[in-house]
């Protein structure tokens, strides 16, 4: 079995109290069965806290209750969990406990990554001099799971693993790299997936000529339509558009030029957060196919990225994290982009293929 994860990861640790934001914030956490079981057993009154604070929700599962704000209701003054803070970090339940690590489980092979939902997550990616793997094989040849194709999932390996040394490597702009990494996958899907092309979805062009930041245009518009974490993401979003769109050619060049030299290691940021979302999300076309969707949706989610940084220099992290917060974790969301990001030409030039 191997195993491998992004070598900051074991420099990872949670900001607690002073996190600038916190994974306990919107997000309805239903713990498993057996931290449900560990809590009858807590000590008093925590066991009666706990219980106050725990609701069903409208699928029938057990949730822990958010306030006004969407802040989990164990959460105390001093940004800490009660239940951790007061009986310990073993009782947390399993979904709290991993957070921000992600594991995707093949099989004969295990992958973590840590979720850029995180500011820390955020930060260590941002900082990182580049995108790098550790990895670890117990020298078992175990077998992948039922339903994991074999010669897919090492299809996927072989060419995940060119997609991340060409994002890594020199040579090129950010943007013709990503524009290699849709070639890349349009190539595979259609010749190992035999991938069909989504052409009934009715694409608007793009509104003005210059296809780099009407595409970005377009995106941001894309992303603001999508179901809100928080109702000023979507606003954001549109307002960026508006601007983007507004700014003179000589305006958005200038704009651009003087990102560049307040944020020198942009390149590089960017170049850090194409390599996450490939090592995320990459090897879940072996459940459905979508590879061009998936990388697709790096694309479009560095040039969102990009475009929102050039308004904000300097607070890359913190965009990393509500858009990962926004997008990446919404199934639904992150499932609907890549349908509509599936056709061949929503991406127009130089990001298409
Ligand atoms: S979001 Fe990350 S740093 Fe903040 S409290 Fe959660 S795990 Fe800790």
């Amino acid at each position: 079995m191997v195993e491998r994860r992004p070598d900051y990861y074991p420099q990872f640790r949670c900001l607690v109290g002073s996190c600038p934001d916190t994974c306990c914030r919107d997000w309805s956490v239903a713990p498993d069965e057996a931290a449900l079981a560990d809590y009858a057993a807590a000590p008093s009154p925590l066991r009666e806290r706990i219980a106050q604070n725990l609701v069903t929700d409208e699928d029938g599962d057990v949730c822990f209750r958010l306030d006004e704000r969407g802040m989990c209701t164990l959460l105390t003054p001093d940004g800490l969990c009660a239940l951790q803070r007061d009986w310990g970090a073993a009782h947390l339940c399993a979904h709290c406990a991993a957070y921000p690590r992600f594991t995707e489980e093949f099989g004969c092979l295990t992958e973590t990554a840590l979720a850029v939902s995180c500011p820390e997550a955020a930060r260590l990616l941002l900082e990182a001099p580049r995108f790098a793997l550790i990895e670890k094989n117990d020298g078992i040849d175990d077998p992948p799971f039922d339903g994991v194709d074999p010669g897919l999932l090492a299809g996927l390996e072989r060419s995940r693993a060119q997609v991340l040394a060409l994002l890594d490597g020199g040579g090129g702009s950010i943007w013709e790299k990503l524009n290699a990494l849709l070639g890349q996958a349009k190539t595979l899907e259609t010749s190992i997936f035999a991938g069909e092309c989504r052409r009934d979805y009715p694409f608007p062009p793009p509104p003005i000529p210059d296809l780099f930041r009407a595409s970005a245009v377009w995106l941001l518009e894309l992303f603001a339509e999508l179901e809100p974490l928080r109702p000023d993401w979507p606003e954001l979003l549109k307002e960026r558009a508006k601007r983007l769109a507004a700014l003179s050619p000589a305006d958005y060049a200038a704009l651009r030029a003087s990102y560049g030299q307040s944020s020198p290691h942009w390149e590089r940021q960017l170049a850090n957060l194409a390599c996450y979302f490939v090592f995320r999300h990459w090897h879940k076309a072996v459940n459905d196919d979508a590879l061009y969707g998936r990388a697709a949706f790096v694309c479009a989610a560095c040039l969102v990225l990009y475009h929102l940084a050039l308004f904000q220099p300097g607070e890359e992290a913190a965009l990393w994290t509500r858009f990962s917060r926004e997008v990446e974790h919404d199934e639904n969301n992150l499932g609907e982009l890549i349908w509509v990001l599936s056709e061949p030409d929503a991406l127009p030039p130089p990001l298409t293929f």
